[in-house]
C-alpha cells in the first residue's frame, strides 16, 4: 500500500514536472506575448488554442501589473533600440496576430482598464472583413475589426499596429514578387491609413522567418523590427541581422503560472 502511494506521488511529480519547466535557467530577453482571439471559441473548432477567455486574459494583465512588469509599445521599442529612451527594466511586449474585431471588443477594454499596452499585427486587405485565410472545416470565419475601430484603438493611446501582409498567405508559397507586394504593400497601405510610422512585422504562421530570402525583404522594406512565431525570448537589445524576434504564445489552457514560466523561462513546457 505504502509502495503504491510512493509510486502514484513520484508519477505526478514527474508529470508536473513535464508539464511546468520550472526547473529550467531563468532566460534573458524581452518578453513578447503573442495571443490571437480573446473571446469565447465557437463549439467545435478546431482552433480552441487560439482563444483565451477574456477573464483569463484580465487575470494574467493583472499578473503582469501586481509582479512589477510595464507593458510597452512598438514605438517603445524603437526608442530604445535607437538608443533614446531605454526600456523599463522588466518591460513586456503583449501583441496580437491578425487583428480580429473580438481584440476591440475585448482585449482592447481590458487593457484600457488597466491602464495597459497592447499592439496588433494587421492583415490590411481583411480589415472589416472576416478572416478568409482560415479553413472554415477548423472553426467559421469570424469577424476582423473595422478601420474605424482600429482608428479608435489608435487614437487611444492603449493600442499600436504592426503589418501581418496584406492578405495573410504562407510566403514560402509566394513568388519572389508577390513576397515583395504582400510585404510592402501592407507597410504602405498601413502608415497611410493610421498617418504613422509602422516599424513591426509578424510573418503569417511564422513562415518564412528563418529564410534569408523572405527576411531580407522584410529588413529592406524598412521594417525595423520582425516578430517570428517561434517560442522563445531573444536578447534585448537585439541584433537585428541575425534574427527575428521570438515570441511567447499565450494558449486557451495555461493559467498564471504558465504565464510566470514563459516569462522568465521563454516556455512552460517541454514541447
Ligand atoms: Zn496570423
Amino acid at each position: 500500500m505504502e509502495l503504491f502511494l510512493a509510486l502514484i506521488i513520484l508519477a505526478f511529480i514527474v508529470l508536473f514536472n513535464l508539464r511546468w519547466t520550472w526547473w529550467r535557467f531563468f532566460k534573458k530577453g524581452l518578453p513578447v506575448l503573442v495571443y490571437h482571439k480573446i473571446g469565447y471559441p465557437p463549439e467545435n473548432s478546431k482552433l480552441q488554442n487560439l482563444w483565451v477567455k477574456p477573464e483569463k486574459f484580465e487575470k494574467q494583465m493583472e499578473y503582469l501589473n501586481k509582479h512589477g512588469y510595464t507593458t510597452v509599445h512598438f514605438s517603445d521599442i524603437l526608442a530604445d533600440f535607437k538608443g533614446e529612451k531605454k526600456l523599463p527594466e522588466k518591460s513586456v511586449l503583449i501583441t496580437f496576430d491578425d487583428g480580429y474585431e473580438n481584440n476591440y471588443t475585448y482585449a482592447y477594454k481590458i487593457l484600457k482598464k488597466l491602464n495597459a499596452k497592447g499592439n496588433i499585427f494587421l492583415v490590411y486587405n481583411t480589415i472589416g472583413k472576416v478572416n478568409t485565410w482560415h479553413n472554415t472545416r477548423s472553426e467559421p470565419w469570424i469577424n476582423m475589426a473595422s478601420m474605424e475601430m482600429i482608428k479608435e484603438m489608435s487614437g487611444s493611446g492603449i493600442m499600436e499596429f504592426g503589418a501581418h501582409t496584406m492578405n495573410h498567405p504562407n510566403l514560402l508559397s509566394l513568388s519572389p514578387d508577390m513576397v515583395s507586394w504582400e510585404i510592402r504593400e501592407s507597410k504602405k497601405q498601413l502608415e497611410t491609413a493610421l498617418e504613422t510610422e509602422i516599424c513591426s512585422f509578424a510573418y503569417p504562421y511564422g513562415a518564412g522567418a528563418y529564410e534569408d530570402k523572405v527576411r531580407t525583404e522584410v529588413l529592406n522594406a524598412g521594417f525595423v523590427f520582425d516578430f517570428s512565431f517561434k517560442q522563445g525570448k531573444t536578447p534585448w537589445p537585439w541584433e537585428r541581422k541575425s534574427v527575428p524576434i521570438d515570441r511567447l504564445f499565450i494558449k486557451n489552457d495555461e493559467n498564471n503560472l504558465d504565464l510566470y514560466l514563459h516569462l522568465t523561462r521563454g516556455n512552460s513546457r517541454l514541447i
